[in-house]
């Protein structure tokens, strides 16, 4: 019996996950989809503004039309949320991301993303 390990490599990895139910459980893989790029160039191209910095009224700090900004879900796709839902998608700069994410992880309480 051979006991070769079985290794996949990340190009059999993007093959397994294809298909829009696979990515809610591995969000990495889902951002890294050329069509979850292209649907978010298109939405950032659209909604060229961060929308926390909308709020704030501070949109000198973010030049709009740069592709500066990411798209993310309001909802994070980690928790369940439908990847594909345009009405959960908001753009952000990176600011403003990176804070959204920082408390994400603080109210999951676990440290391994
Ligand atoms: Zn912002």
């Amino acid at each position: 019996m051979p006991r070769q390990e079985r290794i996949i490599r990340p190009w059999e990895r993007r093959k397994v996950t294809e298909g829009k139910t696979a990515y809610v459980s591995r969000d990495r893989s889902f951002y890294a989809s050329n069509a979850w790029r292209t649907a978010s160039e298109r939405y950032r191209r659209e909604n060229p503004f961060c929308v926390e910095c909308l709020k704030a009224d501070m949109l000198t700090d973010c030049s709009p039309g740069t592709g500066n900004g990411v798209t993310d879900h309001k909802v994070p796709i980690s928790s369940g949320a439908d990847p594909w839902d345009e009405s959960n998608w908001q753009v952000l700069c990176h600011k403003h991301h990176n804070s959204k994410r920082f408390k994400e992880r603080k109210d999951r309480q676990h440290g391994d993303d």
